[in-house]
C-alpha cells in the first residue's frame, strides 16, 4: 500500500498534516508495517470541523430519501468490496479473515439500516389546553457530530456512529484508532465515490488527545460520540461539561457469562466459545467471568477446555485460523499479567496461559487461547476486563448468589446466561443490570437492536431506531393562532 493514498479526508479533499509527517500501522501478527497514516493534530481538526459545520445546513436540508440513497450506496459498495475490505481490517488489526468479512458486512448494515431509517424522523403535533393553541415537536439533526472510535472493530465501530448521525442529517468528523486508520481510509475512499457533498464526511489522523480536545472545546462540535475505554470516556465527559456537550459513550465491560445446571451444556460451550474468542476476546462485550453451576461445573470445563485446546492460532490471513494475535504489545502484556496474578494466586489452566513465543509467533502479539479454573474475586481477572482470549470459570450454587456477584460491578454493558427453565429466564432476564443481555445467544449485537450500557458502561444507545435518537434535538414550537 503506497503512502500517498494514506491520507485524511477533509472538505472533500485528501491531505496530509500540516507537519507532512506521518506514523506507521503495523500487523500485529508479525509486526511488519502495512501502511502510514499523517501525524494530524487540532488545526487539522479544526478545519475538519470547520468544514462540516459549513456543509451542515445543505445536508441538513436535503431530503432524507437523498441522504438515504447516498448512504445504501456506501453500504451496498461495502458489501459488494467484501474481501478486499476484509484483507484490510486482517491486516491492521489481526482477526481472521472470516471475522473480518462478518465485520465488514456487519459494518454495512449499519449504514443501510440508518439509510431506511432517516426516513422515518417524524414531529408530533401535541393538543394544546386552549382553542388557540397548536404545539409542534420538531426532531432536528443536532449539527457537527465529532466521533472517536476504538481499532477492535475498524469499520464497524465508524459506521455504527455516522450511519445514524448522517441519516439524522448530522454532518461528521470521523477520528479512527491510530492502530487500525487504513480501514477508515477505505471506507471514506467509498464515501467519495458515492458522491457525498464536501464536508458532509470528514476523517482526520493523528494525535489522539490534540484532536480530542479540538472536539471538546470547538463550540461548532454539538456532539461527541465515542467507543473505547472507560478511562478516556471519562476524561471526555468532564471535558465535554463546559459547553454541556451533547455525549455518547460506549465504554469498558466485564460480562458475566453464566451457565445454570438446567443449560443445555453443549450450546453453552459453543456460545462461550463464540463469545469468548471471536478477535481474541477484545471486545467489549466479551464473556469476562464465566459462572458455573456447581452440579456442572466439572463437565461444563472439561467440554469447553476441550473445544479451546482446538482453535487453531496464527496469522488471520492463513486459512482456517480462528484465533489471531492480540493488538499490541500493551495489551499482551496486561492479558499475561492478568492469567500470572491469577495462576499465583491459585488459578489453575485447564488449557492455555502463556504468550505464544514459538517460530514466527514471537513478531507477533499472540497468547494461548485459555481456560483457568480455581478462580476467585482476589484475582484481577475476576475484576478487571481481560481483553483477551482467556475464559476464567467461577463456581455458583444459587441464582440468586450468582446475580448478585454478576451485578457486583460499576460495569453493565452486556451479559449472557443459559437456562431451559422459562421462569428462570424471565426472572434473570430482568434483574441482570446490563445494557444488553444474550438469553441463550452468544451474539446479541445486531444493527436494528439497541447497544450500550448500564452505569459505568456509558451513555446512550447505538444501533436501530435508538441511535437516531441520539443525534436530534428535540424542538417544542408553541403556536398561537
Ligand atoms: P484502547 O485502550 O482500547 O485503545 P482508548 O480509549 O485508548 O482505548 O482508545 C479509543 C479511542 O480513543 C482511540 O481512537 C484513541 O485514539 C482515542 N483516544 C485515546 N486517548 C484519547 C484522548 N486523550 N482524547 C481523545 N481521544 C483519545
Amino acid at each position: 500500500m503506497s503512502s500517498e493514498t494514506n491520507l485524511m479526508y477533509v472538505d472533500g479533499h485528501w491531505v496530509e498534516a500540516d507537519s507532512g509527517k506521518h506514523f506507521e500501522v503495523k500487523n500485529p501478527a508479525n509486526g511488519e508495517v502495512v501502511g502510514t497514516a499523517p501525524s494530524g493534530g487540532w488545526a487539522e481538526a479544526r478545519r475538519a470541523v470547520v468544514a462540516a459545520a459549513r456543509a451542515f445546513p445543505a445536508w441538513a436540508a436535503l431530503p432524507a430519501k437523498e441522504r438515504c440513497n447516498l448512504l445504501l450506496h456506501v453500504g451496498y459498495e461495502m458489501q459488494a468490496r467484501k474481501e478486499q475490505l476484509a484483507r484490510l481490517v486482517t491486516l491492521e488489526e489481526g482477526k481472521p479473515l472470516a471475522e473480518a468479512e462478518a465485520e465488514v458486512l456487519y459494518a454495512a448494515e449499519f449504514l443501510t439500516w440508518s439509510a431506511e431509517e432517516a426516513k422515518r424522523v417524524p414531529g408530533e403535533m401535541i393538543p394544546a389546553s386552549v382553542a388557540n393553541k397548536r404545539i409542534l415537536v420538531l426532531r432536528q439533526p443536532i449539527g457537527v457530530v465529532a466521533a472517536i472510535t476504538p481499532w477492535n472493530f475498524p469499520f464497524a465501530m465508524i459506521t455504527r456512529k455516522i450511519g445514524p448521525a448522517l441519516a439524522a442529517g448530522c454532518t461528521v468528523v470521523v477520528k479512527p484508532a491510530e492502530q487500525t486508520p487504513l480501514s477508515a481510509m477505505a471506507l471514506f475512499r467509498l464515501f467519495e465515490e458515492a458522491g457525498f457533498p464536501a464536508g458532509a464526511v470528514n476523517l482526520v489522523t493523528g494525535d489522539p488527545a490534540e484532536i480530542g480536545k479540538e472536539f471538546l472545546s470547538n463550540p461548532q462540535v454539538r456532539k461527541l460520540s465515542f467507543t473505547g475505554s472507560t478511562e478516556v470516556g471519562k476524561l471526555l465527559m468532564r471535558g465535554a461539561a463546559e459547553q454541556v456537550k451533547r455525549l455518547s459513550l460506549e465504554l469498558g465491560g466485564h460480562a458475566p457469562f453464566i451457565v445454570f445446571e438446567d443449560a443445555d451444556l453443549d450450546r453453552a460451550v459453543d456460545g462461550l466459545v463464540a463469545c469468548k474468542f471471536r478477535n481474541a476476546g477484545q471486545t467489549c462485550i466479551c464473556a469476562n467471568r464465566v459462572f458455573v453451576q456447581e452440579p456442572v461445573f466439572n463437565a461444563f470445563s472439561a467440554k469447553l477446555a476441550d473445544k479451546v485446546r482446538l482453535l487453531k492460532v496464527g496469522n488471520g490471513l492463513e486459512p482456517g485460523v480462528q484465533l489471531g494475535p492480540l493488538i499490541d504489545e500493551p495489551a499482551l502484556a496486561k492479558v499475561r499479567a492478568h492469567v500470572d496474578d491469577a495462576v499465583r494466586k491459585g488459578a489453575k489452566a485447564l488449557c492455555g496461559g502463556r504468550p505464544r513465543l514459538d517460530g514466527d509467533f514471537g513478531k507477533g502479539h499472540f497468547f494461548e487461547p485459555t481456560v483457568l479454573t480455581n478462580v476467585n474475586t482476589e484475582m484481577k481477572i475476576a475484576v478487571e476486563e481481560t481483553f483477551g482470549p482467556v475464559a476464567p470459570l467461577i463456581p455458583f450454587r444459587s441464582e440468586e448468589e450468582v446475580l448478585a456477584k454478576a451485578n457486583n460491578t460499576p460495569y453493565g454493558l452486556a451479559a449472557y446466561f443459559y437456562t431451559r427453565d422459562a421462569s428462570r429466564l424471565f426472572r434473570v432476564m430482568e434483574k441482570l443490570e446490563y445494557g444488553i443481555v444474550g438469553a441463550n445467544d452468544p451474539a446479541p449485537a445486531v444493527p436494528q437492536a439497541p447497544f450500550g450500557g448500564y452505569k459505568e458502561s456509558g451513555l446512550g444507545r447505538e444501533g436501530g431506531r435508538y441511535a437516531l435518537e441520539e443525534y436530534v434535538e428535540i424542538k417544542n414550537v408553541s403556536i398561537a393562532i
